[in-house]
């Protein structure tokens, strides 16, 4: 019996050297549930194209529940035109499993993974305990060990909400950051908080680039609700903005635009690397920001 064939493709560039001459511009996408989301995704990353994004992201999904959809969305990408990297958890996985995943990325030309620990799903708690690496650090060195990936780790500007203090929180990051090329933040809305990240990461001894994560808010309720989750914070003002003009999707589009525009520019008049967007697999408010900051650029 033959093993499955490996379609190779190019290699991909990496993020590290990217960002070395960057500014670069990203985007995270996530698997969808149907093939009708997938085509959908598609027509966005067709839409996206003359942008020319430095790369892509692709979650995984801790648990197993899109672990699969993750290399297939991956590969879309890839034949797209588009520079990628995939996430990896830990969570629940084997080192042998996690290193068969890297293997096989590595063999089809990919680059550059968010390597991260994850966090089990509310249906399987016990999966933390279950899986043979503890901590998004072992899976950087873990990648590392399988082959000459560019590394990126999670990051939370406004800290996790898994820390019991400012300190701990800052601490941990650190140690993460510190060991990966580079970090991609959880979304944030003021940019205050990212910059007091960098300033106490640099006073760690941390200079590793780490890009923002932006949201184009689209939809109010639903960043209300990764917010919570994530540990960030929506700023009043902008909550009550929102909350007037909920029934007007156009309209919350717009002050989602405006917003994530607004943070964008001043964290790259700040030295911010890039800025990687949280599109939710859709094409019309990313590229409306991208617009905003002059992108496409005449060549
Ligand atoms: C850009 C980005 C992309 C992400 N993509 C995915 C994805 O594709 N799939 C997915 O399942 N999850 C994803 N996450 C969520 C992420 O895995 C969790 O937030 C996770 O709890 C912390 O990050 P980590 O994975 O780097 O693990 P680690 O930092 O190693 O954390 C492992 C455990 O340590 C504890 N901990 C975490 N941070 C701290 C801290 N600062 N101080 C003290 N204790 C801490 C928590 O219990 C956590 O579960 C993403 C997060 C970010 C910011």
């Amino acid at each position: 019996m033959s093993a499955e064939p490996v379609t190779r493709t190019r290699p991909d560039p990496k993020i590290g050297e990217l960002l070395a001459a960057g500014p670069t511009y990203s985007i995270e996408l996530f698997p969808p549930k149907t093939d009708q989301g997938r085509a959908n995704l598609q027509g966005a990353l067709e839409e996206l194209t003359p942008f020319g994004l430095s790369f892509v992201s692709v979650t995984y999904g801790a648990g197993g529940s899109t672990q699969d959809r993750t290399q297939t969305i991956v590969d879309d990408a890839v034949g797209a035109g588009y520079t990628t990297m995939p996430h990896l958890t830990c969570i629940g996985s084997s080192r042998a499993h996690l290193r068969g995943l890297l293997t096989g990325y590595h063999h089809k030309g990919r680059r550059n993974v968010l390597a991260l620990h994850g966090d089990a799903p509310k249906d399987n708690p016990e999966l933390t305990d279950v899986g043979e690496l503890k901590r998004a650090w072992e899976l950087v060195e873990l990648a590392r060990e399988v082959a000459d990936f560019s590394v990126g780790a999670a990051a939370h500007p406004e800290g996790h909400p898994a820390a019991p203090d400012r300190e701990t929180d800052r601490k941990h990051q650190a140690a993460k950051l510190q060991l990966a090329d580079f970090g991609v933040t959880q979304f944030f809305f003021r940019a205050e908080d990212y910059l007091a990240f960098i300033e106490d990461l640099s006073a760690l001894g941390v200079e590793t680039p780490i890009i923002p994560g932006i949201i184009p808010i689209t939809d109010a309720k639903q960043v209300q609700k990764f917010a919570a989750m994530s540990g960030a914070e929506v700023p009043a003002e902008l909550a009550t903005r929102l909350d007037t003009v909920a029934d007007d999707p156009d309209e919350v589009r717009r002050i989602g635009v405006d917003t994530a525009t607004d943070l964008a520019k001043r964290l790259l008049d700040e030295g911010a690397p890039g800025l990687h967007l949280y599109a939710l697999n859709r094409a019309q408010a990313t590229s409306e920001v991208l617009r905003n900051l002059g992108l496409p650029r005449e060549v």
